[in-house]
């Protein structure tokens, strides 16, 4: 278990960080049901999405929105909740907290307040990517979603041009061919791995040059959630 000089030995609660299924609701430790079963409150990113989780598990938890727009407002309240003895989790939509996901500014405040945090590990969908992709998994730089607008999205692809390794991204449905044609424009051919809808009932990887991933036909569908790598240049 983690040890910290600024974890008090006061009557804190816990923080903890619980990582979630990323499509099979298999996909879930039973370390993780335990914290969920045991803590006082799930402070979650989607309620009602999370509630399908804890529904299908049998846990019946208060639960509380904690998302992008909400999540400096309510960080003072539940560090009050902590401090007061009671134990939180954090769960994502999917996958692991923090990750293009809430809980950033909440962690940082719990750990300058000295309580104790502890992270379940799971699901996440750029490791699951990385271990399915055959492209270099070490180093890699992960850089989440990129901006929604083309020209500074092209911005982050010119300054990635001479970074020799493996690049992640997460990329909505409804921008990924614009995304895959900018970064053929300007990264050139490189192998790129399209890892859709994984450890869903439609996952599908597509392995190749980007010459063939900017090509409609590259995918049975464009529908669903992305993870996108992008090698080196050969
Ligand atoms: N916290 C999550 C994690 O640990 O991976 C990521 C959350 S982020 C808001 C959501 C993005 O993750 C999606 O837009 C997609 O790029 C990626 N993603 C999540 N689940 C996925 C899946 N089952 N298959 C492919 N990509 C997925």
């Amino acid at each position: 278990m983690a040890t910290d000089a600024a974890v008090k030995t006061s009557n804190a609660g816990k923080l903890y960080l619980v990582a979630s299924p990323i499509g099979n609701l298999q996909d879930i430790s039973l370390r993780a049901l335990e914290v969920l079963r045991q803590v006082d409150l799930v402070a979650c990113e989607d309620t009602r999405h999370s509630l399908k989780l804890l529904n299908h598990y049998e846990i019946s938890k208060p639960t509380l929105s904690l998302h992008d727009h909400n999540e400096r407002q309510r960080t003072e309240g539940l560090l009050e909740k902590l401090n007061g003895g009671k134990n939180i989790a954090i769960l994502s939509d999917a996958g692991t907290p923090l990750i293009s996901d809430p809980g950033y500014i909440f962690v940082r405040a719990a750990v300058a307040a000295g309580i104790p945090v502890e992270a379940i590990p799971g699901p996440c969908a750029l490791v699951q990517a990385l271990v399915l992709g055959g492209l270099p998994v070490s180093p890699f730089t992960f850089m989440g979603f990129l901006p929604p607008k083309s020209a500074a999205r092209r911005r982050h692809f010119e300054s990635l041009k001479e970074v020799g390794h493996t690049l992640v991204f997460y990329e909505s449905c409804h921008r990924i061919q614009k995304f895959l044609q900018e970064a053929f424009d300007t990264l050139g051919d490189r192998p790129v791995v399209l890892a859709r809808e994984m450890t869903k009932k439609f996952e599908e990887i597509f392995r190749g040059p980007l010459s063939r991933a900017i090509q409609p036909d590259c995918l049975r569908s464009w529908k669903g959630e992305f993870v996108v790598l992008i090698g080196a240049a050969g």
